[in-house]
């Protein structure tokens, strides 16, 4: 043998004694029932993996409050689904209009342009949302099959309260509506029938608090005629949605299923059913409520105004003398607590996406953000942070 065997350390070795407390972007903290399910392989074929298989559908469903039948799983992270959504829809000589705010919502536009569409960009300014009056300019302006945006911008941390009309605009003119809601569905309203969205996709590891690698699409019927009459065959095998549906809907085999991820977000949207929609948006509305007011008590500023800040990310304008590498590390060394940087913007981000949005993190988290600035040179007021959070959440407490 000319390659020998490398010694390597066991995983458990490699990772910290204590896991850390992931409140960045995502990846997010996943359930007891989440991380059971995931430890788990049967067969991704036949009658115990059918009743999984059709439990995920229907928990999904609320989830994405939607009838639509065709409601099935990726296995790949979010940006797979997304690609898998827009290779099915979008083929040569079809016109895509992107309603860019960050990063997230250019990859849409990016992937629309890999599979060959003709793609039309809207930019946002930084930390604004595309409007309805920017989609409708640009639908009065040029003829599109298909408008993408993102709910939740994660990269800025910027909103879209205006989707209902933009889906209503994108639909008088005959065209189909993608929104990713990768971090954002189940922490805020995204009623797809109800709003007319043709396509939702939602990854596992944000708002969902499952584990990345097991993504969701959901379907209008509108949208899966579309992918029914395409003129050309789809270019990519595994993303083909038709050939997903003969395991998704007829328990037939597509390729082996990422069994274990099936099982944690069969785990993941059950807690969201047990939950209700209505109590854990509320939970994300009080908790990232909280948190925006105590990073402000600590003498810092947000960067998205009120009106258009996401709640399930929250982003934080770096203050001097502060670095943001080295405050991120201080957090985790001194303290376990993970957050996040951001791309290209000087702000760091803290999650607040399904378990990220508990009373204990968050008590833990402010503590650890206010003392780790303290540390980096930053005299965050600490004491007000604390008081202005434990007041928010007053009677939260066991949440
Ligand atoms: C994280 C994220 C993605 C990409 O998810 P991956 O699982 O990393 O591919 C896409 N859109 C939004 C809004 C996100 O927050």
């Amino acid at each position: 043998m000319s390659v020998s065997p490398p010694s390597a350390l066991p995983v458990h070795r490699i990772l910290p004694e204590e896991p850390l407390l992931l409140m960045g972007a995502g990846p997010t903290p996943i359930s007891h029932e989440v991380g059971r399910a995931n430890a788990v392989v049967i067969n991704h074929l036949g009658p115990t993996m059918n009743r999984v298989i059709e439990g995920v559908k229907d928990l999904s469903r609320y989830a994405f409050q939607t009838s639509a039948e065709h409601v099935l799983g990726v296995a790949g992270p979010a940006s797979a689904a997304n690609e898998m959504a827009l290779a099915n829809l979008v083929w040569p000589g079809r016109r895509v209009l992107s309603l860019v705010t960050g990063t997230f919502s250019a990859r849409l536009a990016e992937m629309a342009r890999g599979v060959g569409a003709d793609v039309t960009v809207i930019t946002s300014d930084v930390g604004q949302p595309a409007t309805a009056a920017q989609a409708a300019a640009a639908l009065a302006a040029g003829q599109y099959d298909l408008v993408t945006l993102v709910q939740g911008e994660t990269s800025c941390g910027v909103v879209n309260h205006e989707i209902p009309e933009i889906a209503r605009l994108a639909k008088s003119h005959g065209a189909l509506i993608h929104v990713d809601a990768v971090c954002t569905l189940s922490t805020m309203p995204l009623p797809m029938d109800e709003w007319g969205i043709d396509v939702v996709v939602t990854g596992g590891q944000k708002g969902l608090a499952s584990i990345p690698g097991v993504s969701l699409i959901a379907w209008s019927d509108r949208a899966w005629e579309t992918v029914q009459s395409r003129p050309r065959p789809m270019p990519h095998w595994c993303l083909d949605a038709t050939r997903a549906w003969r395991f998704w809907g007829e328990h037939q085999y597509h390729y082996t299923a990422p069994v274990p991820g099936i099982l944690a977000v069969h785990e993941a949207l059950r807690l969201i059913a047990e939950e209700t929609l209505e109590a854990r948006f509320a939970r994300h509305v009080r908790c990232s409520a909280a948190l925006s007011l105590a990073v402000e008590a600590m003498g810092m500023s947000l960067f998205i105004d009120p009106e258009h800040r996401l709640s399930s990310v929250l982003s934080i304008c770096r203050p001097d003398p502060v670095d943001a590498t080295a405050l991120k590390a201080r957090m985790v060394r001194d303290f376990g607590v993970e957050i996040a940087g951001a791309f290209g913007l000087d702000i760091v981000r803290i999650g607040q996406m399904g378990e990220q949005c508990r009373a204990e993190h968050l008590f833990r988290c402010v503590h650890a953000l206010g003392e780790s600035l303290r540390r980096e040179g930053f005299d965050a007021d600490i004491a007000a942070g604390m008081a202005a959070l434990s007041g928010a959440l007053r009677g939260d407490a066991a949440q």
